[in-house]
This record gives structure tokens, sequence and C-alpha cells, in this order.
């Protein structure tokens, strides 16, 4: 099975690898691989250029066995949209059980995407929990997709696409907004992210 971690990674963190990590071992995934967006939708361009968050990615998953970077979207030109990306994944895999992984927050925007009803008949869909957002109300599509999908996370791998499973990770309130902001207000990003990405960052210059 294999899992799919899409975002603007811009920085990557310790919020996003440490969930995806327990996706990976809670769901038995052969492979979960980060893909960055080139031009996210719906949210402000990035700070960093691709290029960069692509090789702060790289630096980030660098000795995980089982996790690897997928820069399609950065190949695409123009917007990244993610029923593209799995469209394109899924005529490569065939009927090989694939998972879109996403955070609470994320996935509480998911009607919002373009093209978003396509998601749930190309990829399985995880809900990794995200500090601040369990229990909200759901919007009426997305309650209506959990009421008529969610499984369990054994019945993944049955088939190749379609259902909807809610996965406890543990609490990490970290975020890439936060990064940047203090890094631009000179504070110490130590701790939130790996070593060499916090390296890169400084050698680079970014988000000052
Ligand atoms: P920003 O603050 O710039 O919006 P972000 O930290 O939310 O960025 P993204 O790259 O936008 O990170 O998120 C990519 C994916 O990672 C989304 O599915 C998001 O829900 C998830 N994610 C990000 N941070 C966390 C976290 N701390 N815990 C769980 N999931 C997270």
């Amino acid at each position: 099975m294999l899992g799919i971690f899409g975002g603007t990674f811009d920085p990557v963190h310790f919020g996003h690898l440490r969930p995806a990590l327990e996706a990976l071992e809670t769901l038995a995934l052969d492979e979960l691989r980060f893909v960055p967006a080139a031009r996210p939708n719906l949210r402000d361009a990035p700070m960093a250029s691709p290029e960069q968050r692509l090789a702060m990615l790289r630096l980030a998953v660098a000795g995980q066995p089982g996790f690897a970077v997928d820069a399609r979207e950065l190949a695409r030109p123009g917007v990244s949209y993610m029923a593209d990306t799995l469209a394109s994944l899924r005529e490569e895999i065939g009927e090989r059980p694939l998972c879109l992984i996403l955070g609470s927050d994320a996935f509480a925007r998911l009607h919002r995407w373009h093209a978003w009803e396509r998601i749930p008949r190309l990829a399985h869909i995880v809900v990794a929990h995200r500090p601040g957002w369990d229990g909200q109300d759901l919007a009426a599509p997305l309650e209506a997709l959990l009421a008529a999908r969610e499984c369990a996370p054994e019945a993944l791998r049955q088939r190749p696409a379609g259902g909807i499973t809610r996965l406890s990770v543990t609490p990490l309130d970290i975020s890439a907004t936060r990064i940047r902001e203090l890094r631009g207000q000179g504070r110490e990003i130590r701790y939130l992210l790996p070593e060499a990405v916090r390296q890169y960052i400084h050698e680079h210059r970014l988000y000052t």
C-alpha cells in the first residue's frame, strides 16, 4: 500500500514528519511519498522556492526507510491539484491501494479543493489528527463523505481506493507559519524541525 502526503512544506517540520512516520507504521505502508506543491491552490505563494522546499524535504527524509519525496507537482506547470496528482499516480500503480494522508485541518477544507469528488475514487483518505482541529463541525459534504466511507484502517488494503479512516497520532502543535514567524523575529527554530533543515534555512537565509 502506497501513502501520499502532500503539502507546501515551507518548511517541512516535525508536525509533518512524526504523524507521517506513525501512518507508515500503523497502516504498514510499503512507502510514504511526500509531494511538495509547486503552486498551491487556496493559499498564499510559498516564501521558499520550489527547489528549496524540495531540498529541505530531501534532507528531512534522508535515512528513513519507507520515506521518499515525489517531485511530480513541481514538474507540472500551473497550480498543483491533488486530484491530478492522484490520477497520475493511479496510472502508474494500477490497482495497488493508495492512501492520501491529510491533517484534520486539511480534511476540514477538502470540499473546497479543485475536483475534490474525484479524490475518494482515486485513493483512500487517512485523516491524521492535528491539535486544534479535533471535534470541529465538518461541512455537510464532508460529514456525508465520512458517513458513507469511514472504515477501520485494516480495511484499506482490501481495495484500491474509497475508504476513509481517522488516525490518532502524537499531537504536535507545530506549523510552518509559526516557524516562519519565529525566523522573521530573529528567534530560534531549533527542535521544531530536523537539524539538517534548520541548517539549510540558516545557510540560505530563508524566512528572514
Ligand atoms: P502553513 O503553516 O504554512 O500553512 P503547515 O505547517 O500547515 O503550513 P502544510 O505544508 O500546509 O503545513 O501541510 C501539509 C499537510 O500536513 C496537511 O495535510 C496538514 O494538515 C498536515 N500537517 C501540517 N502540520 C501538521 C501537524 N502539526 N500535525 C498534523 N498534521 C499536520
